[in-house]
């Protein structure tokens, strides 16, 4: 995430210096006793519900019972009773199914405002009101079957990135549900040129992993008026553990979301596609009134030694996911993610803001559930944070949270350029950073051929296996990629920019590591020139499907891409061991990079492989070692049953790459 939010910085200095009224018990919120029962919120049966909130400091806690989610007085409002390990619990002896709730806390004589509390798991529209539902009734049909499709090694995967609304809100999806969680498991849509659009054109272009952007409760979005077509990323949570209701048919029916998202996750499940969500515990949408600071006020956050909220994230405010009960609450709701909706994987947004403790304890609690499920997230923050940086999960730490994944900014800005450079651009249009390039493809292991002094963003090789190492091009945020291209180098033609577009995915998915796409890429998209588009409207944001019939080779290289990385186990090493035995760099021009892999490497049924990127704007004669070489992959066009046969040199246009192999 990058993203500026528009409010003002909250000064606040009331947070741990106001805790001087702490019950005698807490001479510190770090005194706070641990609750690790998983009952808090709501638990539902139809005899009673079960309330139970934990906030240890409260003088007195309400819970008050409504008959809506929104407007209307309560029905009945009860005092909790305080019960172990500082939490409050009340049990309402009737069936209270579909009615809604909201807790209060009482601190220094005075009721703070209602809140379902951080733990609910059902929400009325907008969020505001817990809603009391029984679970099983949201169970898609088919449920019980409902399957993890397999996965061996994470360097298998191919992860492409989706925002809900982008990929079906345009008329020319096809879609029935434009915009909506059911959009992501329709089949059967087509372009008006009878091109396979949403879920059969992820099943064609032949993706492991869809990852999509927030789809939790964020609060950007008026769910009372979704006909106003406002969009949003979605980075600005509000309720954690609940889906976001302006992707749902029905925002004001608390079962309806949580039943789409799951039959979203089915179909996907069904066509062999495991689902990845973007999860946004750094930081909340908004500091003081949030649903986690107003149940428990300053015990969330970090704060600045003068008492200012702590700020890493850009968005005013950084969560502490530290203290014990912040790292309980997001274990938890990790958990509930994958026992509830069979999520498949977690990318974690600001990640470098989570203190290394925190990851490494989610990592092992998953790996109980099921090791196969993936985490990954930035290792980076948005600004200085008051915990210190060799505590937090940043990448140049990752191998003390391996197997954590991390993006790769370093072959990111390798092809693309600094991102701190302005167009100045990157290895596609011809600038240089060769040496970043193989960083990249050797996935960010340590390898002797490699200069780390002169890499563009890290002096380590921060990975300890490639599949440690997430490698891409462009995501969300930023210019993607033909925005960037075209601002880089205004003058180029459209069919030099397809070439650029070509050779940078060639690169990414054939560097070791974890090849990430984000959605439209391969139909040519472009988001008008704007940067960061998290709340541009749908012209900018949507995929305009009549690309795939227009840009209808660069679809077809992708899927000639993927099928080719799919085949070669090659380009999968699973080991630095194995990247150090087999892959070694030949020569080294400007703009050129040129590599083999040897000895069948990772079982390949090719003996030898030979992979050359000319990032030059101009053809290049390459001199190739004895024997004859089979090309896959030349002058923009890729196809494993062969394109020519060479022996001695070979040509490689203009911005591309060349792969042959020796069988
Ligand atoms: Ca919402």
């Amino acid at each position: 995430m990058k993203r500026t939010k528009l409010f003002l910085p909250v000064i606040l200095l009331v947070c741990l210096m106001s805790c001087g009224h702490l019950p005698k018990e807490y001479a510190t919120i770090n005194d706070y006793p641990l609750y690790e029962g998983t009952d808090l919120g709501a638990t539902y049966y139809a005899t009673h519900t079960k309330f139970r909130v934990w906030s240890p400091a409260a003088q007195a806690v309400r819970l008050n019972i409504y008959e809506h989610g929104l407007n209307g007085k309560p029905l009945a409002v009860y005092g909790m009773n305080r019960s172990e390990k500082g939490t409050w619990t009340y049990s309402v002896k009737q069936d209270l199914k579909g009615k809604f709730y909201t807790f209060q806390i009482q601190k220094n004589g005075k009721w703070l405002g209602e809140t379902p509390s951080l733990w609910c798991k059902a929400v009325g529209v907008n969020g505001n009101r817990g809603a009391i539902i029984d679970l099983k009734e949201t169970n898609p049909q088919g449920w019980e079957t409902d399957k993890r499709p397999e996965m061996k090694s994470f360097t298998d995967a191919v992860i492409y990135e989706v925002h809900m609304r982008d990929f079906t809100i345009a008329p020319n999806s096809g879609s029935s549900y434009p915009g909506k969680f059911l959009g992501l498991s329709e089949s059967g849509t087509r372009s008006p040129e009878g091109f396979k659009t949403g879920l059969d054109h992820l099943k064609e272009l032949g993706i492991t992993h869809l990852q999509i952007l927030p789809s939790y409760d964020y609060a950007s979005i008026d769910e009372t008026q979704l006909d106003k077509n406002e969009y949003n990323w979605g980075y600005d949570p509000k309720n954690y553990n609940v889906p976001e209701g302006g992707y749902s048919t029905d925002p004001y029916n608390p079962v309806t979301r949580i039943k789409e998202m799951k039959e979203m996750i089915h179909q996907l499940h069904a066509n062999g596609i495991r689902v990845i969500m973007d999860v946004v515990y750094n930081h909340t949408f908004v500091g003081e009134d949030s649903h986690l600071n107003l149940m428990v006020p300053g015990y969330f956050y970090r704060f600045n030694n003068d008492g200012s909220w702590g700020n890493s994230s850009g968005c005013g405010n950084e969560t502490a996911s530290e203290r014990l009960m912040t790292r309980q609450f997001i274990i938890e709701s990790v958990k509930h993610w994958i026992n509830e909706y069979h999520i498949d994987g977690f990318r974690f947004d600001l990640m470098g803001i989570h203190d290394i403790e925190t990851m490494n304890a989610i990592r092992q609690a998953i790996n109980e559930i099921d090791p196969t499920i993936s985490i990954h997230g930035e290792g980076w923050a948005a600004g200085g944070s008051p915990l210190p940086e060799n505590l937090r999960a940043v990448k140049q730490n990752a191998p003390q949270f391996y197997p954590i994944g991390v993006f790769s900014d370093d072959i990111r800005d390798a092809l693309r350029g600094n991102w701190m450079d302005g167009n100045k651009g990157g290895f596609l249009v011809g600038n240089g950073y060769e040496e970043s390039i193989k960083f990249g493809i050797v996935g960010a292991v340590s390898h002797p051929q490699i200069d780390l002094t002169k890499i563009v963003h890290s002096q380590t090789a921060y990975a300890k296996t490639p599949a440690q190492v997430i490698n891409y091009v462009s995501c969300h945020d930023d210019p993607c990629l033909v925005d960037k291209l075209k601002a880089t180098i205004p003058e180029a033609s459209e069919q030099e920019l397809i070439a650029m577009n070509k050779l940078a995915q060639t690169i990414v998915f054939t560097s070791q590591g974890v090849p990430f796409i984000y959605a439209g890429e391969e139909i040519f998209r472009d988001k008008k020139g704007v940067h960061n588009t998290y709340k541009s409207p749908d012209a900018v944001n949507q995929i305009n499907w009549s690309n795939k019939a227009k840009y209808h080779d660069v679809f077809n290289y992708y899927q000639q891409l993927i099928a080719l990385r799919k085949a070669h186990p090659a380009f999968r090493m699973s080991t630095a061991e194995q990247v150090n035995k087999h892959l070694t760099f030949r020569t080294q021009d400007k703009n050129l990079v040129s590599y083999m892999i040897q000895d069948y490497a990772n079982g390949d049924s090719w003996k030898t492989i030979l992979v050359i990127f000319n990032g030059n704007r101009q053809d290049i004669s390459y001199t190739l070692p004895a024997g004859n070489w089979t090309a896959v992959c030349e002058h923009g066009k890729l196809n494993q049953s062969g394109l020519g046969t060479y022996t001695q040199t070979i040509n490689v246009s203009a911005s591309s790459a060349t792969i042959l192999y020796q069988p």
